[in-house]
């Protein structure tokens, strides 16, 4: 890059609903990394790792966005304490790619592998492990930090709590990170030895998540979202924990690691996805899971990445693209879930995909979203404004729960609720003030929720 106000794009979200045109710079180093978010105009900048944020969080309509993709790879690591210092736009696929085969694994890992370091920290993402080890910025050892005025900063937790814990979860408001320190896990394989229950009912399913939160490092439940009445939680639960050495066949290559992707979806036809299509689907997927196994070894991509096997999989909504909905409500909000798979059902939205987890203790990010309770995700094609009220009905409910919606999901949660459901919001807003006191630093996301206030 020579060039760090960059050329126009129009930039998307993962749900491909709002697209925005800004400059886009594409910094090769951390110096031009630098550079290029000090040059932010007036509509501000913000930085951009692989877009898979679902919303606007990674679009500055009118202004500036700086994508880190070009400032990847392995600045270090250390074989004793399993501490790897990565660039900013260092992909998960390419850590899992360098490191499974030497035995370590991400202490937390999205649904994908394809996001960056900072996006994924900009995020403070969870994963189907929270309950057991909490989010990605509790493994963040330390980060340097660009400011807008063009100076950087080493963030610890423990040195600089406040700038750390406001860039965890921060959505690239704070400032770029150009660089962190991250603290792998030991596996002994690459397998996960998964056990899998096909279960009809949702307090069912509720228990067995709980209880299971003991007994596995790692679960997850696929709910079929447009299940209604008395087939409501209809589901597929899987939990697993990496398996040790001894489960392996005798001449398995115990941390073999070769993920592939062999599909890739067209646009679908208007039409292909209705309520029958996707109806007809969710049976077939619910029935093609074993009723009950135990144990079963699934690599990496099979257990904690599937979507990855489809890219741009997020075409299959059609040209109107589609919305994630991921909510979090405490443990005792149980109805609250409920009257949200009912009402989704019974707006019959085409759905394929609702996902329910349990969280544990939350992090001290002020806009972190995990908290203990239940985080629910679901996705819905987007465009119907009859399901926009739906959602909002959802979004009341939630708040009134004590709940909140997932930044990183988001694109269109309306901003007065904002404060209720992040009620640390004006901590965190002095502390990104202090970093950013021009306010140079700005989203499409920030704006549509008035983060910056
Ligand atoms: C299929 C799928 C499954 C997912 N599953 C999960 C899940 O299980 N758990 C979960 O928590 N999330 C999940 N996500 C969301 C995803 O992890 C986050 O949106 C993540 O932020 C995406 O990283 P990215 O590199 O694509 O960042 P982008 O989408 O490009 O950007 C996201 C945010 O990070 C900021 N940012 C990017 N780079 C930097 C940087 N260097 N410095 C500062 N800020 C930066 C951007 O400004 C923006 O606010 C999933 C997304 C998809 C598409």
């Amino acid at each position: 890059m020579t060039d760090v106000r960059g050329a126009r794009s129009l930039l998307r979200g993962w749900g491909r609903t709002a697209p925005s045109a800004a400059a886009v710079a594409v910094p090769t180093n951390a110096a031009e990394l630098t550079k290029a978010v000090g040059a932010a105009p007036a509509r501000g900048a913000v930085p951009r790792g692989l877009g898979r944020a679902y919303g606007d969080a990674a679009q500055n309509a009118g202004g500036l966005v700086v994508e880190t993709v070009g400032v990847s790879g392995l600045l270090g690591f250390d074989e004793r304490t399993g501490e790897a210092r990565l660039a900013a736009g260092t992909s998960f696929d390419e850590i899992m790619r360098t490191f499974v085969p030497k035995g370590w694994f991400v202490p937390v890992t999205p649904g994908t592998r394809f996001v960056t370091v900072g996006g994924a920290i900009a995020a403070d993402i969870h994963g189907k492990n929270h309950h057991a080890d909490g989010t990605l910025g509790q493994h963040v050892r330390s980060m340097e930090l660009a400011l807008v005025d063009g100076t950087t900063r080493t963030l610890t937790a423990d040195g600089t709590p406040d700038e750390f814990w406001a860039t965890c979860g921060g959505v690239g408001l704070t400032g770029t990170i150009l660089e962190a320190t991250i603290a792998l896990q030991p596996i002994e394989t690459s397998r996960v030895a998964v056990d899998t229950d096909r279960l009809t009912d949702f307090d069912d399913l509720l228990t067995r998540l709980r209880d299971g939160r003991n007994r596995h490092r790692y679960s997850v439940a696929w709910i079929d979202p447009m299940a209604r009445g008395r087939h409501l939680g209809r589901s597929v639960l899987t939990q697993g924990d990496f398996a040790p050495r001894a489960a392996l066949a005798p001449g398995d290559d115990p941390l073999a690691f070769h993920p592939r992707t062999t599909l890739t979806v067209p646009h679908a036809p208007s039409g292909l996805i209705n309520r029958a299509s996707v109806r007809a689907f969710n049976e077939l997927w619910f029935r093609k899971a074993p009723a009950r196994r135990r144990d079963e070894l699934q690599s990496i991509s099979t257990f904690f990445h599937p979507l990855d096997l489809a890219s741009s999989w997020n075409r299959i909504y059609g040209r109107r693209g589609f919305l994630q909905w991921q909510c979090l409500v405490p443990f005792g909000a149980e109805d609250v879930l409920r009257q949200c798979l009912e009402a989704l059902g019974s707006h019959g939205a085409p759905s394929f995909l609702a996902v329910l987890k349990t969280m544990g203790a939350a992090a001290p990010g002020p806009l972190s979203f995990p908290a203990p309770g239940w985080t629910l995700a679901l996705d819905v094609p987007a465009g119907s404004l009859e399901l926009a009220a739906v959602l909002d009905r959802l979004d009341d409910l939630v708040v009134g729960a004590g709940g909140r919606q997932y930044l990183a999901k988001d694109s269109r949660l309306r901003p007065e609720l904002l404060p209720a459901m992040y009620p640390r919001l004006d901590e965190w807003r002095a502390v990104r003030d202090r970093l950013d006191p021009e306010r140079r630093l700005n989203s499409d996301l920030a704006r549509r929720l008035d983060l910056l206030g």
